[in-house]
């Protein structure tokens, strides 16, 4: 049996982690009350995780692991050969669903499907659906066998913290007996990274640093190149970036930790979009070369943006720097809530920034329709795609989202508020409640129902984004931008401190060397990237439309895309003259025609059809 219980659904356990500054607050120690992620969580606990479980298995995902079984005779294998991580990836779910909201039924779906998972793996220790002896552990350039193993133990690990279920870790660390017993020597790692962060995992929660060891051994064997800066695949490199943060937190080990850093100056100096996506290019689902991050054309894999809030918050949890909960912010409002709708059971793998919505007609072939055209995934949120990767990542991040609200100092009573949502947090001698908007409006009133005795501190972060802002309350007078800031007293029942950041619509500027971007803006409001959708610019050619950046305004819309602010202003369609396709410089052109523009919060785009949408536009010179 696995040792030293935890108890506590953690989504990251660094309590004994000599390298981290931070430690994670249970899931289910927060309660999220009404606001754009309760309305989100709920959506994907309510639609999401029940809807994806009937998609995959009726496509044979759970039943690939009752092959062979006598009840089950003629069961054959279906899809790809790495759908035992979606299994994991939607029990992971189920289990931060569960730390937060019991549920029987859910409870005794994922012990079904616990059990399926058990029967499968093989007497010495192995498990996985695809591949049987000669061929386990024979070929991990294209085999994925350690990536299904790492969400197999980030699962087990899940289930374990939220319902004190141990089956799986134990059949977790029999595998990794077997993987380490068979790779410690040689020279052979998963082509994709993911089970290292999970051995990482996996060390704390066991205690047995065996684990920790053969993450450092798996992850060594990977050569980054020369210039440290994210190359390739950009869902494997994040997943290894995270996989040595985890080590660094760790081991704290300066060659590490300074590749850690060189890679995170390159991912936000060069290879993220405006919205926190990455991996610009489809070619390969990779980052391509500094600045080439084209709209239209992106790829930013809703998994990409999983990836950056992943390893943004281990980087936090090493360091209470607020730089890193920033970016965790910035990526989860846009990049990742864009991958999921609404309703919470479609799911976008590629995010442009700029949608034509064109028909096109093409005679030597088959017509296609316009979000079938960039690429060989559509355009669309789907509720299924059979390489599931996005749509998993998303219900497990949704789940475990109340987990990323707070966090605690690792070695005193501190509460770190990290996000801004209406929320209640009991941990720690601490309940404290978030009464907010946010992030529709920047007032934020923390409220202390209860607090550790004695100088106890409330640290909270003030955005980078916000300006110069107002507090109230005792030493809310230090507040700066981009930092956390460390209210140290004795707290009583009743008091509270009021942020009030100042959260006006904002144009941004691009980095010329983007050079889809030269001449354009991006609008932000707070921590909400917006953009241009038809729908509420129906007369509007989006694709050359300018905007006046001064002229916006915020307008609450609680009746449209399930309650958003929408920024209201002007702008021109033709600015610049529409005319021959090429002509001489100062030929002129027909002027241009005056324009009001909607502009909605980006991650709620495609929600009402196919329509053109862009995030960024020429500013408007008159
Ligand atoms: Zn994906």
């Amino acid at each position: 049996m696995a040792t030293a219980a935890s108890g506590a659904s953690v989504v990251t356990r660094t309590d004994a982690s000599a390298h981290a500054r931070l430690r994670a607050v249970p899931v289910g120690d927060v309660t999220l009350h009404d606001g754009l992620w309760q309305r989100r969580v709920a959506a994907n606990r309510e639609h999401g995780i029940p809807r994806l479980l009937e998609r995959m298995d009726s496509r044979g995902a759970v039943d690939n692991f009752r092959i062979g079984r006598p009840a089950t005779p003629d069961l054959v294998r279906r899809g790809y050969w790495f759908s035992d991580s979606d299994v994991y990836k939607w029990l992971e779910a189920a289990a931060w669903s569960l730390a937060g909201h019991p549920d029987p039924g859910l409870a005794e779906v994922v012990s079904h499907i616990v059990d399926a998972v058990l029967g499968a793996q093989d007497a010495d220790g192995y498990l996985n659906t695809n591949f049987r002896a000669p061929l386990r552990l024979r070929d991990l350039g294209w085999s994925h066998e350690l990536y299904c193993a790492g969400h197999l133990f980030q699962a087990a690990i899940a289930l374990r913290r939220a319902t004190g279920d141990e089956r799986l870790l134990d059949a977790s660390t029999r595998f990794a007996t077997f993987i380490d017993d068979h790779l410690r020597d040689g020279n052979d790692t998963d082509s994709h990274p993911g089970v290292e962060m999970a051995l990482v995992e996996l060390s704390r929660e066991t205690e047995d640093e065996r684990w920790r060891e053969l993450a450092a051994t798996l992850s060594g064997r990977v050569d980054l190149g020369e210039d440290s800066r994210l190359w390739g695949h950009a869902v494997r490199s994040l997943y290894f970036a995270c996989g040595l943060t985890d080590l660094a937190i760790e081991t704290g080990d300066a060659a590490r930790v300074a590749t850690i850093d060189a890679l995170w100056s390159s991912l936000l100096e060069e290879r993220s979009y405006v919205t926190g996506a990455v991996g610009g290019r489809w070619i390969g689902e990779s980052f391509g070369r500094p600045y080439e991050l084209p709209n239209e054309a992106a790829y930013a894999e809703t998994c990409g943006g999983v990836a950056v809030a992943m390893w943004a918050w281990r980087q936090l949890l090493r360091t209470g720097d607020a730089a890193f909960a920033d970016q965790l912010e910035h990526v989860l409002h846009n990049a990742v809530l864009a991958g999921v709708s609404l309703e919470g059971d479609e799911w976008f793998y590629a995010n442009p920034l700029a949608f034509a919505a064109l028909q096109e007609h093409d005679p030597w072939g088959a017509d296609r329709l316009a979000e079938d055209m960039a690429g060989p995934f559509p355009l669309r949120r789907r509720p299924w795609r059979d390489v599931a990767c996005c749509p998993t990542n998303m219900v497990r991040l949704l789940a475990s989202l109340p987990g990323y609200v707070y966090a605690f100092d690792r070695e005193r009573d501190d509460l770190w508020i990290n996000l801004f949502t209406a929320s209640t947090v009991e941990h720690g001698g601490w309940r404290v409640t978030q009464r907010t908007d946010y992030p529709w409006n920047g007032r934020v009133e923390i409220v202390v129902d209860q607090a550790p005795r004695g100088s106890r501190a409330l640290v909270l972060r003030v955005p980078g984004w916000c300006r110069p802002l107002a507090g109230s309350g005792d030493g809310a007078d230090a507040l700066e931008p981009g930092t956390y800031s460390v209210l140290r007293r004795t707290w009583k029942p009743g008091d509270s401190v009021v942020l009030d950041l100042q959260m006006e619509p904002e144009a941004l500027v691009c980095d010329p060397r983007v050079v889809e971007n030269r001449g354009a803006v991006a609008l932000r409001r707070g921590p909400v990237v917006f953009c241009f959708e038809g729908a509420d610019n129906p007369d509007v050619d989006l694709r050359d439309v300018a905007v006046d950046p001064g002229s916006f305004t915020v307008e609450e819309q609680s009746d449209l895309l399930d309650g958003v602010v929408v920024l209201r202003g002007k702008g021109a369609t033709g600015a610049g003259g529409r005319g021959p396709l090429y002509r001489p410089v100062g030929a002129g052109g027909p002027p241009p025609v005056p324009v009001a523009l909607a502009a909605i919060p980006y991650y709620a785009w495609a929600n009402r059809g196919l329509h053109p949408m862009t995030v960024w536009a020429r500013e408007h010179v008159r």
